[in-house]
């Protein structure tokens, strides 16, 4: 089997001109094969730049676009391509954007290996340790306490057992995020779990200090992103003044940095994006580092229903994947892209059992949407 091309797909709802947000956008890979199985990958970043490091042409021997190293190799041979593309985009890419597009590229050939055996891509890593996965619900919260407890109510009625909100104005002012999380602990009542997300918006050591000792009396389930990932030492220092376990890390990329980080940091939780930290395949390696480490992996995961099968065949496979990001975005690219969206139901998601990933997408989605 050869690979005959590599398309770069981005999907973008609001205008090119104006503000969007998570969900949005999106960026797909199709890899097409000469024996027409195509694989289907993501990578939630920046569209139309991930696919210009997919078009690019050759430059040297290290700066090269993928699709001019992947045309007519052999798909199934999946570790030797990722380390051809890491050696041959070692110049323009080798962290952040280049592994992005590399992650969306690991997704699509996993998902052709899975289809060419006829078997689903967890079989591939090594057999499933379960068959469904409870899954957490992501929200973003609004200023208006009523909206937010109607949120949870509804969730809660939906079957959540375990909620994380973040974004949006939360990490703005002391006093209103502490009144955001104290109405949606209240409204959950015990009833599920909360994890909060600051999206590093308390920015600096002292301020997160001071925050994290004030909602000490809230049992969260874990402090997201509470500083930016860079400031090791101040949430090394997080980690040991309190009790509540921080977690982070969705925006790093390949094993070198969750290794860096996890070193620095003694984080509790760490949050690979499995279409942005260098696909499947790095996101293995970063699972055994986290043993190493005695960090839990609890992968981040806020984009199209591609990301949400490819995490759910990995976390299927390892041994503590027991709970699994769930968009509550309306936006169609996460509703509607992927026809046969895994459905959340009584607080879990099962985990697929067709052949690769198992996605469908729905073309008149690509139509509508595609820049
Ligand atoms: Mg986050």
């Amino acid at each position: 089997m050869k690979i005959t091309d590599v398309e770069p797909i981005c999907l973008r709802i609001p205008p090119l001109d104006a503000s969007c947000t998570w969900g949005d956008d999106a960026f797909l890979v199709r890899i097409h094969t000469d024996e027409g199985i195509v694989g289907i990958g993501e990578s939630d970043t920046s569209p139309i730049c991930a696919r210009a490091f997919i078009d690019a042409p050759h430059s040297n021997l290290h700066c090269m676009g993928l699709r001019r190293i992947l045309l007519g190799e052999n798909p199934l041979e999946i570790q030797r391509l990722w380390d051809k593309m890491y050696a041959a985009s070692n110049y323009s890419g080798r962290r952040g954007l280049g592994i992005h597009a590399i992650s969306a590229v690991d997704i699509a050939l996993w998902d052709i290996a899975g289809q060419y055996y006829g078997v689903p891509v967890h079989t591939l890593l090594g057999g499933k340790y379960r068959d469904t996965i409870q899954a957490y619900g992501t929200f973003i919260p609004t200023p208006s306490d009523e909206e937010n407890r109607s949120l949870v109510r509804s969730l809660l009625k939906k079957g959540y057992t375990s909620l994380k909100f973040g974004g949006g104005v939360l990490g703005d002012d002391p006093e209103q995020d502490i009144a955001i999380i104290a109405g949606i602990c209240e409204e959950a009542g015990g009833d599920a779990e909360i994890a909060i997300d600051l999206a590093t918006k308390w920015g600096h050591y002292q301020h997160a200090a001071y925050m994290l000792e004030r909602l000490k009396s809230f049992p969260l389930k874990w402090v997201e992103e509470p500083l930016p990932s860079d400031c090791t030492y101040g949430i090394k220092r997080l980690e040991r003044v309190q009790d509540t376990p921080i977690a982070g890390g969705e925006d790093l990329t390949t094993q070198y940095e969750f290794e860096s980080y996890m070193k620095a940091t003694g984080v509790s939780i760490i949050q690979p994006d499995i279409t942005r930290c260098g696909g499947i395949s790095e996101m293995r390696r970063i699972h055994a580092l986290s043993r190493r480490y005695a960090a839990r992996l609890i992968p981040h995961g806020f984009s199209t229903g591609i990301l949400l099968a490819a995490t759910a065949h990995f976390l299927a496979s390892i041994p503590e994947g027991t709970l699994i990001e769930y968009s509550q975005s309306k936006s169609p690219l996460f509703c509607k892209l992927v026809k046969n969206l895994i459905p959340f139901r009584d607080g879990r998601i099962s985990v697929p059992s067709s052949p690769g990933l198992g996605v469908e997408l729905d073309e008149s989605v690509i139509e509508a949407y595609r820049m």
